[in-house]
């Protein structure tokens, strides 16, 4: 058994000048990969992505909001000029084909661990997608590759319940959007656990614990928004406190990551104080729920992260952590969270979200 990675030039091509989230992001980690010998190691498997379908992405996304997609892509193609769709999200004349091999990877990887050809896998594609909704493409993101996914499963895999975590730095407000009423395909059932620096202090500025759905999604929602300069003792803090006595109520069949690197301590865009080998550790508890429930399938998607050469450690560490290899990370001077952030969680943000959620689960 191997870990899938995803990944094929295209992803390259959505090219956008200067843009924080470069196509030199993706070209930093596959690098980083080769350099340390993952592509050749038979343990990991290259995935081929494919296109998604038009009726794929409208599992999730309005016809208006594709269409846009693919004329303000056909208007950079003939201007030979970048294009927006809004203040942050730039298009390239190739977005709109990359888009569709980015979703359409996830959804290859999801066949390859469903048939059992991998075990898990990492999906190194852009553009990214949690802050896009059902008609907005909006904060560096085009279509929704976690919530197509997700939704894949449901129609096409035969699962029934879903949990996503998404570690991103920004609160994944498409993501929650979407599912914020869970979804509506028959008798399945979708979680989400959100950690991110404080909406009120980093953009989308959402993601706040009152934010918990609402129907038939009602408190299937939780928010972890952290206070900024936490280190990864305050995420450990979540998994052990929400993520696995939820977990072990909702029996996920499949866990799905939106995977920001942004996060760490560098980065330049956020405040948080997360090391490069932070998402790794956070993902071996994840492993433990997977094991324990979903047969160990998990796929990551990868989102934002602008610290290219921390991001390119952090990847390779998930993918070590992913093909059990726990104790071959690469690791930098581990960083803790001020006592004050930590009174805080556990006095304040900790009670207070159990408060919010304890009517829903018998856990709380
Ligand atoms: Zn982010």
């Amino acid at each position: 058994m191997t870990t899938g990675i995803v990944y094929h030039p295209i992803y390259l091509e959505h090219k956008i000048g200067t843009h924080v989230e470069s196509h030199l992001r993706l070209v930093a980690i596959m690098d980083f990969l080769k350099e340390n010998g993952i592509m050749d190691d038979p343990n990991f498997k290259l995935i081929e992505p494919r296109k998604a379908t038009l009726n794929q992405i409208r599992y999730v996304h309005e016809d208006s909001l594709i269409k846009e997609v693919k004329e303000v892509s056909e208007l950079s193609d003939a201007t030979g000029n970048v294009q927006s769709l809004d203040m942050d999200t730039l298009v390239s004349g190739k977005t709109f084909e990359a888009s569709l091999y980015s979703v359409g990877g996830n959804l290859q990887a999801i066949d390859e661990i469903m048939n059992g050809n991998i075990k898990n896998a990492f999906a190194a594609v852009r553009p990214p997608g949690h802050h896009s909704n059902r008609y907005k493409c909006s904060g560096f993101c085009i279509f929704n590759n976690i919530a197509v996914a997700t939704e894949y499963l449901f129609r096409e895999k035969g699962i029934k319940r879903v949990a996503i975590i998404d570690w991103d730095c920004h609160h994944g407000n498409g993501t929650s959007s979407i599912f914020y009423s869970n979804t509506e395909t028959k008798d399945c059932d979708v979680i989400m656990f959100h950690s991110h620096q404080d909406g009120r202090t980093l953009y989308p500025g959402s993601g706040f614990i009152g934010e918990i759905g609402s129907g038939k999604g009602e408190g299937k929602i939780f928010n972890y928004p952290m206070p900024p300069r936490a280190a990864e003792d305050i995420i450990m803090k979540f998994f052990d406190e929400i993520i696995s006595p939820v977990c072990h109520e909702f029996k996920p069949e499949f866990i799905l990551i939106s995977a920001g690197f942004d996060t760490h301590w560098t980065d330049q865009l956020t405040n948080m104080g997360w090391t490069y080998q932070g998402p790794a550790n956070y993902l071996k508890l994840i492993k433990k729920i997977a094991k324990k429930y979903a047969n160990n399938r998990i796929l990551i998607t990868l989102e934002g992260g602008y610290e290219v050469d921390k991001q390119a450690k952090a990847v390779y560490n998930c993918l070590k952590v992913l093909n059990n290899e726990d104790d071959n990370l690469i690791e930098e001077k581990p960083r803790s969270s001020q006592q004050e952030l930590l009174d805080y969680i556990d006095n304040k943000l900790m009670p207070e979200i159990k408060d919010k959620l304890k009517d829903y689960w018998n856990c709380f």
